[in-house]
């Protein structure tokens, strides 16, 4: 089924007309994020500005990256199709940053349920986490293995800074990212059933306990109406936006 996010009239997705999984409408957010991706990479080019991120730099890829329940799960599954020896390779990956994560503080404290989202010590907490250097486990050779299925953050995180400033917390204020349309914080909402909702939300190098440690099944609903439900959360995001920033994301 093709049908417009409702803010989106130029891009058309397809989208399972089943019920299906929140994960299968991932591949239309995809095309969405793309779509943006090319109107700000064009918008910087003609700021006559160039964008520094490049195959070999994977200094962002040591921060708490942010994972929603959804591609928690479809990088779960991601996984356990890989063939073996990788499979085994990039689970022993996850067990050693877990391993380091639990040395540092208790793991469920680095997964946020929140209608908030921000706790109270979130900034320190994500400047810690980086100081700790553990790499995403999808990275090699400092290059993302998994780039045609990367999570929506790593497809919207684009920077026009020195790659220097990535490598340090310190002087992320200097960073200068490139505008964004919020498609991954959406997701954090997305299969919400709470009044206001509440995001899910975690480093992804906790995706695969995450998605162990889950006793009931995903929920399903029909693809178009995932589709609405995260136009809906995406338009009162920028709104968000807009009141507390008081201009467009
Ligand atoms: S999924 Fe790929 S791009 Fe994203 S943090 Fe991991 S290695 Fe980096």
């Amino acid at each position: 089924m093709s049908a417009s996010p409702p803010e989106e009239p130029g891009i058309a997705v397809s989208v399972p007309s089943e019920r299906v999984p929140a994960r299968a409408i991932l591949p239309a957010l995809y095309q969405l994020v793309e779509a943006h991706t090319r109107e700000s990479l064009a918008a910087v080019a003609a700021e006559g500005r160039s964008i520094s991120c490049k195959a070999g730099c994977g200094a962002c890829c040591r921060m708490f990256v942010p994972i929603s329940d959804v591609e928690a799960h479809a990088l779960a599954a991601l996984v356990e199709r890989m063939p073996e020896p990788r499979r085994t390779t990039i689970k022993q990956r996850f067990a050693e940053a877990e391993n380091r994560l639990a040395d540092w503080r208790p793991l469920d404290t680095l997964i946020q349920r929140s209608s908030t989202a921000i706790a109270a010590d979130h900034d320190q907490m994500l400047a810690d986490y980086f100081r700790l250097g553990i790499a995403c486990p999808f990275l090699e050779d400092e290059s993302c293995s998994i780039h045609p299925d990367r999570p929506l953050v790593c497809r919207e995180y684009f920077v026009t800074s020195p790659a220097e400033l990535c490598a340090s917390h310190d002087r992320r204020r200097e960073i200068k990212g490139v505008k964004r349309k919020f498609v991954a914080p959406a997701l954090q909402y997305l299969t919400s059933d709470t009044t206001p909702p509440r995001s899910t939300v975690m480093p992804i190098t906790l995706v695969l306990r995450w998605v162990s440690r889950q006793t009931g099944k995903e929920g399903k609903r029909r693809g178009i109406d995932w589709l609405k439900r995260f136009s809906r959360i995406l338009q009162d995001l920028a709104q968000h936006h807009r009141l507390t920033q008081g201009k467009q994301p």
